[in-house]
Formats: structure tokens, sequence, C-alpha cells
């Protein structure tokens, strides 16, 4: 099941081998096809990014996916372009021994307000990779002639986790493009059911094979745990989560429908992110609560609202669902506007939060 809106009425984004829709058909259920063969768009998009003009692309470093090395090394060159803004350093490690890489960036004021923004719990998101590691980017590069950007930077304390999950995002490279989870065994754990938050409850599976597999107990994994080690230390006000794909922004809870402590406060600064959003290239994401969408127990959000004290949001990018065309294969002529949206969104969240 693709499509992260759920619900009644709703049409769904299912991936359905070939021979089974006559099962489909059997029960009375009516689709049309977005997609015939995900493996044939994985593979072409594999053959583009094989090309060796891809490596360049006339300088552009956001006109196409980039896998976690190439990320890393971006990364590496923010950081020398300005290190007194900014400095990279590992919040911990993968399962295979990737580091998690972070950037934080300053806040030279006094009493500035610690953010986290984080992508890429899930493997096949690669557009929360890029739009994380772009948000960083207009950060550094616009700080000297954007007075929004100086504002932010200087008044707030950023952490900036683009790969929370490298080894899943490697085999999503690699492997098998539609990797969600990290590469626990030969199973895979789903990070984002994996916190100690509702651990355990609905919108989890117990089943190792599942996608939304938690976990054996909560923060089982490295990479969940170094989000919580450094949510714990930072103590940030503000989190952001990035994922793909639908179009939404959520707030706490997922896992429950009673009403979050601060919901009127989180939906109105989410309206206003919304809104900004939406001023880029007016593209709508829709404000609704986790749960709404479809209950999920054990997510990062969740943990970082309920546990870590945070005004905390997850948002899912770019294209919009269901019939999100091809899903998770977004083409990369997107990943520049949909950056724009991931900033204007990490912008105004600070901005309300005044
Ligand atoms: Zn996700």
């Amino acid at each position: 099941m693709w499509s992260e809106e759920r619900g009644a009425g709703l049409p769904l984004d299912l991936v359905v081998a070939s021979d089974r829709l006559p099962l489909l058909a059997a029960q009375g259920v009516t689709w049309q096809v977005l997609v015939a063969d995900i493996d044939a768009v994985a593979a072409d998009e594999h053959a583009r990014l094989a090309q060796p003009a891809v490596a360049d692309k006339g300088g552009d470093w956001f006109a196409e996916y980039r896998d976690y090395k190439a990320i890393t090394t971006h990364l590496e060159e923010l950081t020398a372009l300005a290190p007194g803004l900014v400095s990279m350093q590992a919040i911990g490690n993968s399962l295979e021994n990737r580091p998690l890489w972070a950037l934080k960036f300053g806040g030279s004021a006094p009493g500035s307000t610690k953010m986290m923004v984080n992508g890429t719990q899930h493997a096949r998101e690669w557009i929360a990779a890029m739009t994380t590691t772009c948000v960083a980017d207009r950060l550094i590069r616009g700080y000297a002639t954007d007075p929004a950007i100086r504002d932010f930077v200087d008044h707030t304390e950023l952490w900036v986790v683009p790969v929370v999950n490298p080894d899943g995002y490697q085999y999503s490279w690699s492997t098998n493009r539609y990797w969600r989870k990290n590469k626990r065994d030969n199973h895979g754990v789903d990070l984002n059911r994996n916190f100690d938050l509702a651990f355990g409850g609905a919108g989890s599976s117990g089943l190792k094979a599942a996608e939304n597999y938690r976990g054996p107990s909560a923060f089982s994994e490295p990479e969940s745990a170094a989000i919580r080690d450094l949510m714990l230390r930072e103590k940030f006000a503000l989190s952001i989560d990035f994922h793909a794909y639908s179009q939404l922004l959520l707030y706490p809870w997922s896992y429950s429908s009673k009403p979050a402590k601060d919901r009127d406060k989180l939906a109105a600064i989410g309206d206003r992110m919304a809104s900004a959003m939406y001023a880029t290239h007016q593209v709508s994401y829709k404000l609704i609560s986790g749960v709404e969408l479809y209950p999920a127990s054990g997510s990062l959000m969740d943990w970082a609202y309920g546990e870590a004290g945070a005004l905390a949001y997850t948002i899912e990018l770019r294209p919009k669902g269901p019939g999100g065309r091809a899903g998770f294969v977004l083409p990369p002529s997107e990943i520049r506007p949909t950056c724009d949206e991931g900033l204007a969104a990490v912008l105004e969240l600070r901005r309300s939060y005044r």
C-alpha cells in the first residue's frame, strides 16, 4: 500500500502482482492502472542515473537524485563553504556502520530556538533526502543575501539529518528501489514504528515481513536510538520529519484520535506552514492530524512531541496521492520546487513559534 492518505471513500495506491488482479475483480473492487510496471519505472530511473552526464548536469547538484556517498560529500562541501556557520558531525552509526550525518547551524543570538529537521527514515522516499540536504544548502548559500534566511539562521540552532536510514537508502539505490525499512537481518525494521510512544499499538506490525514491522522492542535499532539520543540531549522546541509521498502536513497524534494537548496551536501553526508552502509554487499540502490519515504507533513525530517536548510535524512531500503517478519515483525536475516547499515549511515553523 503506497498512498499515505487512506480512508473510507478515498482511492488507494496499491501495488498488485498482475496475476492477482482477477482476485480484486472478484471482490468487486474497481481500479485503474496508474503504472503498468513499477519495476520498469525503477529500471528506467536506474539507467538514467548510471549515465556519466548525470554526475555533472551542468553543475546543478539538485538537478538529479544523489546517493548516500554523494550526499555525504555535498554536506562536507557545504561545511567547508561556511565553517563559521555550520559544522558536520555523526550523531550515530547505522547497523552497517554508516555514519548518520548531521549539519548543525549555530544560532549565534542568545536564546536561540532549537530545531531538528530530518529525512529518509524510509529508504525509498528519495525526495526527503534531497529536500533536507537542499534546505541546508539554501540556508548556507542564502545567508549573505537573503534577510529571511539570515534572520532564521541567526536565531535558530538547527540540526539537519538528511538520511536517518543510510543502509536502507543505499539498498534502494543498489538493489530494491522500493525498499522502506532499515537493513536489520533480511527483513528490516520500520524505523518510524520503532519509537517509544505507544510502541506496539495500532498501525504497526509484529510480523517481520510487514512493511511496518516495528522491531522487537522500542529503540531496538541504532538509527532510531541515535535520533532519540540527539533529541533528549538537545531538547528541541521544533521538529519536522520529512517523508514521501502524498503532499500532506501532519501533526500529533498519529497513534490515537484523542486530541493532542496543543492541538489548536499545532493546527494553527500548521495552517501557516501549509500556506507558506503553497505560496512557493501553488501546490497544496493538506493539513491533518496524523491519525486522520491512519493510526501509526511508535512514530518519531509522536515521540518527539509526547516525550521530547517538541512541536512536531511530519511532511509527506510530492507527488500528490492517491493517484500519485509513479509515487516514489518523482521526476528529478521536481527536486528544486519540492525543496522550495520544504524550506518554506522550515522557515514558517520557526517564524510562527516566536
Ligand atoms: Zn515515510
